[in-house]
């Protein structure tokens, strides 16, 4: 998978995507992660790439030019239209599912936005869609996409040691995980719950089920609506209720 991020702070996020799984997984050619500074396409004679809203307001706003030709170009380099992705908390908030969708996808490219973010019309005339990572507003768009670019990964094969590493872990199948521990087994007087250390592999199994469960139902029970339950998931439930 290819991935171009189009940015006006490209070392802000190599230096993220240096690092780490990210960092090695594109070392290894398991995923190319490209940065692209907007900058570099400013036909402006200053090398400027935002000027004053219309109608008034503070801050500046990204102008067209810049990230039309720098999207152009992504697209000249890569042979193809990448899925456009506009990092805004005006979209809809990142889910697992949405990120497990998109690593299916050959190619997207992410723009991050920075001051009061972009004209609207680039979003009309390029914008595939629209994503946030929560809401609230931070300073620029590097840190969300940064944030979709890692989650993605992640999930791309080889980039983690197995399946595993990612679908039983919490929000994949709609549940939080379950609690887990490692040595010392006692610390400050608290130890690994017995069932851990008992070797008895179907009854970690139910523990860790069980664990997760109850998680999800104190701190997230709107995730249970729409979680594949068993009927056995279903009946420890409401013994808990
Ligand atoms: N004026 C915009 C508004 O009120 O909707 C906010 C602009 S914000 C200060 C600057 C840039 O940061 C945005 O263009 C976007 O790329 C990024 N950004 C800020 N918060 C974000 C969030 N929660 N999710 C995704 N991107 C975000």
């Amino acid at each position: 998978m290819r991935i171009d991020i189009l940015t006006l702070f490209k070392d802000m996020c190599l230096s993220v995507l240096s690092e780490s799984i990210i960092g090695r997984a594109r070392s290894n050619g398991l995923v190319e992660i490209n940065c692209h500074d907007i900058r570099d396409y400013t036909l402006d004679k200053h090398n400027r790439v935002d000027d004053a809203p219309y109608g008034g307001g503070t801050g500046m706003i990204m102008q067209t030019q810049p990230i039309y030709d720098c999207y152009k170009a992504v697209c000249e380099e890569t042979g193809t239209k990448p899925h456009l992705i506009y990092m805004s908390p005006q979209g809809k908030v990142l889910t697992q599912e949405r990120a497990k969708e998109l690593a299916q996808m050959s190619n997207i490219a992410i723009l991050c936005g920075h001051y009061e973010g972009v004209d609207e019309r680039i979003i009309e005339e390029i914008v595939d869609e629209e994503i946030s990572i929560g809401d609230y507003v931070l300073t620029g768009g590097e840190l969300p996409a940064l944030v979709l670019a890692d989650c993605i990964s992640r999930m791309l094969p080889g980039v983690l040691p197995n399946e595993d590493a990612y679908t039983l872990e919490s929000h994949f199948s709609g549940l939080l995980e379950y609690p887990q521990y490692t040595r010392p087994y006692d610390w400050h007087g608290m130890t690994v719950p017995e069932v851990l250390t008992s070797g008895h592999h179907a009854n970690i199994q139910k523990w860790q089920r069980e664990q997760s469960l109850q998680r999800t139902l104190e701190r997230r029970p709107d995730l249970l609506e729409k979680a594949e339950l068993s009927k056995k998931d279903k009946a420890f439930l409401e013994t808990l209720k």
